[in-house]
């Protein structure tokens, strides 16, 4: 029976999804500022915590069951909290069930692929968690506001051409559904910031010698095309968010609050794949008292060997004060040296 905790989630993180087929304007459907009036940020450490501890088990059982995989497409501008909400989310899990995926401006081979090679290239397997740092996302968002980039592709003059954006989000739903189809669950997550919120945390990465390493001037300069991001955003989220890959809108100017959003959407994934241990057949079984068998054998067989070697031992030991007897005898009858 899948978790109760489950219906619970699902309440606070509907409003957060986008229905499929609904045309979304950003600014006018999302509030990045949002936060559940019933939360308050001193409970949201408890509620974090509640939710990693979800996932650990969880993510024990998925990698125990080996059947599905787990996708998680991390999607927003620069300073909206991508790494941070990974560190928190994932705090609780195993590392050898996670692997996070970070896409950056591709390489000459990279380019020299189709456009979602290097995307396929990081897929988690069965039994794992995923987590695209980025993603193939990427594609339609800096790739759509900056075309210069698309004329780097090296794409035939068919496939830049009129439409391209139109066929890129078909094509990708079609390879999401393509992977559901196949045992993989994707998760799509846009971390929403507003305009002021992102200016006000570039400027802790200018004033904080500790977070100067965050930031490039480029970054701010990419602030000049807030309006084509925000276009190409929607335009997402209209077409991509499908009942085998939904989006979900993560209001993210308080972090605190997003990183209560994104542990539950992934808790109550996993919930919803509800993974279970292997259960044992009764072959499996009969091989399991077999091996019990012969490992209590081991032990009896040890045991006696022990056994044999300390009456090994006291023999030896006997034979030695026989013969040191024997040699104080000798020196007692020789006598003093003349
Ligand atoms: P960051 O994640 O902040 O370290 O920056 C990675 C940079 O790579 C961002 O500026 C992205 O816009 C850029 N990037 C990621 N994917 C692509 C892509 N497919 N084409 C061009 N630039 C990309
Ligand atoms: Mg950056």
């Amino acid at each position: 029976m899948p978790d109760a905790r489950a219906r619970v989630l699902a309440q606070f993180i509907e409003p957060l999804r986008v229905k499929p087929g609904s045309k979304v304007k950003l600014a006018k459907d999302f509030d990045s500022g949002y936060k559940a009036s019933f939360l308050k940020k001193k409970d949201g450490a408890a509620i974090l915590q509640a939710g990693v501890d979800v996932l650990a088990e969880y993510q024990g059982r998925l990698a125990a069951q080996d059947t599905w995989g787990v996708l998680v497409c991390l999607q927003a501008l620069d300073a909206a909290g991508k790494d941070g909400t990974i560190r928190h989310v994932m705090s609780g899990v195993n590392p050898q069930g996670v692997r996070v995926s970070s896409f950056k401006v591709p390489s000459a081979e990279e380019l020299d692929h189709d456009y979602l090679w290097r995307y396929a290239r990081r897929l988690p397997g069965r039994g794992e968690i995923g987590i695209f740092n980025r993603s193939h996302y990427e594609e339609v968002l800096v790739v759509r506001v900056h075309p210069e980039l698309l004329a780097r592709q090296q794409l035939p003059a068919a496939a830049r051409g009129k439409g391209v954006w139109a066929r890129r989000y078909q094509e990708i739903n079609d390879w999401e559904r393509f992977l559901a189809d196949n045992g993989f669950k994707i998760v799509k997550l846009f971390l929403n910031l507003s305009k002021e919120e992102q200016r006000i945390r570039f400027l802790r990465r200018v004033d904080l010698p500790e977070k100067n390493w965050k930031f490039s001037a480029a970054d701010a300069r990419e602030r000049n095309y807030w309006d084509d991001y925000q276009a190409a955003f929607s335009g997402m989220l209209s077409n991509t968010s499908t009942e085998w890959a939904p989006w979900y809108v993560i209001p993210a100017d308080h972090k605190w609050f997003a990183r209560i959003c994104v542990s539950s959407i992934l808790a109550r994934t996993l919930m919803e794949i509800d993974p279970r241990y292997p259960v044992v057949d009764q072959a499996r079984r009969a091989d399991l008292a077999e091996t019990r068998a012969l490992l209590e054998a081991e032990a009896v067989l040890a045991a006696k060997a022990r056994l044999e070697q300390a009456a090994e031992e006291t023999r030896q030991a006997r034979k030695q004060r026989k013969r040191m007897k024997k040699v104080r005898a000798e020196l007692a009858g020789a006598g003093p040296a003349r």
